[in-house]
């Protein structure tokens, strides 16, 4: 009666590399997947394709979109606290 169970595991065959987020949430009209980023030679540019909501900030070599995003944010934040 003795099978031998194959203690073979399968680790991490097939996981799926994710991309990084380039496309995000508009502040400003809600829209999913809606903004997009751009980075080219030290400048970002968010644009919403919904309601053309834009930001811009400059970059360094290490800058993801997401980060951008998060300053699109804060900048955000700042205008509404400021309002
Ligand atoms: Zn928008």
């Amino acid at each position: 009666m003795g099978k031998r169970k194959k203690s073979t595991r399968n680790v991490g065959g097939s996981k799926k590399r994710e991309p990084l987020d380039t496309v995000f949430k508009c502040l400003f009209c809600k829209h999913e997947k809606a903004v997009t980023c751009k980075i080219s030679d030290g400048n970002a540019t968010l644009i919403c394709k919904i309601c053309g909501q834009s930001f811009s900030c400059r970059t360094n070599a290490l800058t993801a979109p997401i980060d951008v995003y998060s300053e699109w944010i804060d900048a955000t934040e700042e205008v509404n606290a400021g309002a």
